[in-house]
């Protein structure tokens, strides 16, 4: 419809128009950051069929939804060749360290995102902290071990506080901050002997704490040329207050007021800048998305961890604010084009709240309804991310832990926090909860 509007306005944009031509693409995952990535590229002009496996219910607005599940490395590559497939967008970390990139690009497939070997970057903490050392990448102390009573040993010297860690992915949970020695020696036991994480703890690595603000960080990637995207702030803890059990992230916003263009300028440089030449000196260049946790201590940004993918609901924020064509800084950032690419941002802030089945992070039951989510999707500004939804019929039926990323754009910290509470006021879902506080930080950042 969008390029019929186009030819009828003249026929020099009918030349142009004919001339594009559009892509198919298929984003795999079926979470908010995926709803995100579909609905950015759905509305791009050189889109041309748009899939999403596996989905969700609110990802099928804007795109088909096919039933493959995003670690079918298999399925997915079939269905890419049969479907006449130009770019495919990965999102979750697992089917990227399993290869899919490569799986792809061996069939002659545009894929975005790393291939496995860089995806060990987020497929293994010590690879990571090994990179740092190497290419003078600031990061906390550090050591590795795969045997439990040399582990020990080296807490006994070092002493308290520090941050033990399962190497491999854990799905966000491998990481145990220790107070003192003894929470150390368990934390040591539980991820070695007790293999709490699986064989993601069959190595660990034990590294000093850190303290300070922390931020994520986003670059687009080609193997050579890193542009930034923007910074955002999410929070983890599930209650109110920053008080209880760790989440995958109970809400997000961005910008994070805390990074200013002169500290863009450090992270580039002394970060990002030297992980992308490491990268490629190591035979393993780096595209795709480079997420990047940091500390801003008092000695300067220090890196925490890479994540291979966009963070969720990170993303959410970062795509509400993005000005620029998605599906063309995609494809950019897949053809080592980066270069020659600036992006268009939002000045506004974008704020995500997360609502949540209750009983997440623990226990919960799923299929319970929600209703009028349009009502919230009325608000100017407002965008409602499916993270865990199907569809029954027109009903919408929560399905997983993080349900939806309730988003919204506005002027400033305060006016986007106050928008997306009215926007999840609107939501009649009582089996549901979330925090009341997304943004506390920046909202009194602004106001000292
Ligand atoms: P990670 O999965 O490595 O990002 O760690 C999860 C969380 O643990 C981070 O978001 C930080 O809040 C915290 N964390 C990890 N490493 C450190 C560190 N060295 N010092 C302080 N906090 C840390």
């Amino acid at each position: 419809m969008y390029v019929w509007g186009i030819l009828k306005r003249s026929h020099k944009c009918e030349d142009m128009a004919s001339k594009i031509k559009k892509l198919n693409v298929l984003v795999v995952g079926g979470g908010g950051r995926e709803h995100a990535l579909t609905w950015a590229i759905s509305k791009s002009r050189n889109c041309g069929e748009l899939y999403c496996a596996p989905g969700n219910g609110g990802i099928a607005d804007v795109a088909i939804c096919i039933n493959i599940a995003a670690e079918d490395l298999r399925g997915l590559v079939e269905f890419a060749l049969n479907n006449a497939i130009d770019l495919v967008v990965v999102g979750p970390e697992g089917p990227l360290v399993a290869g899919l990139v490569d799986r792809l690009e061996e069939k002659g497939i545009k894929a975005f995102g790393p291939g496995a070997k860089a995806a060990m970057l987020e497929g293994s903490k010590g690879l990571t902290k090994d990179l740092c050392r190497k290419y003078n990448i600031p990061t906390a102390d550090y050591a590795r071990f795969d045997k439990c009573d040399a582990a020990k040993e080296y807490v006994r010297i070092k002493g308290a506080p520090v941050v033990i860690k399962a190497d491999g992915l854990a799905a966000g949970k491998g990481v145990i901050l220790c107070r003192n020695e003894n929470e150390a020696y368990a934390a040591i036991d539980h991820i070695m002997t007790e293999l709490a994480f699986g064989e993601a703890g069959a190595e660990i690595v034990i590294e000093d704490f850190l303290s300070g603000e922390e931020i994520s960080f986003f670059a687009l990637v080609d193997g050579e040329h890193a542009i930034p995207l923007v910074a955002a702030q999410d929070h983890k803890a599930a209650f109110d207050g920053d008080e209880g059990p760790n989440t995958g992230g109970m809400g997000a916003y961005s910008p994070a007021p805390v990074v200013d263009e002169s500290m863009v300028a450090t992270i580039m440089e002394t970060i990002i800048a030297p992980t992308i030449k490491g990268m490629k000196a190591e035979k393993m260049p780096y595209k795709g998305v480079l997420f990047a946790g940091l500390m801003l201590t008092d000695d300067g940004p220090q890196l925490i961890e890479y994540n291979c993918r966009f963070g969720d609901p990170e993303c959410q924020t970062l795509i509400m604010r993005l000005e620029s064509d998605m599906l063309d800084v995609l494809l950019a950032a897949t053809d080592g084009k980066l270069k020659k690419v600036s992006l268009k941002w939002r000045d506004e802030t974008a704020l995500t709240v997360v609502m949540a089945t209750q009983g997440y992070p623990d226990k919960y039951q799923k299929g319970s309804e929600i209703r009028c989510i349009p009502a919230a999707e009325g608000l100017d500004g407002v965008m409602v991310f499916h993270a865990s939804t199907r569809r029954n019929g027109d009903a919408i039926i929560a399905n997983g832990g993080r349900v939806l990323g309730v988003t919204a754009l506005a002027p400033s910290a305060a006016e986007a926090q106050k928008l997306a509470y009215q926007a999840v006021s609107k939501i009649d879902w009582p089996e549901g909860f979330n925090r009341t506080d997304i943004g506390w930080r920046a909202i009194n950042l602004a106001k000292s």
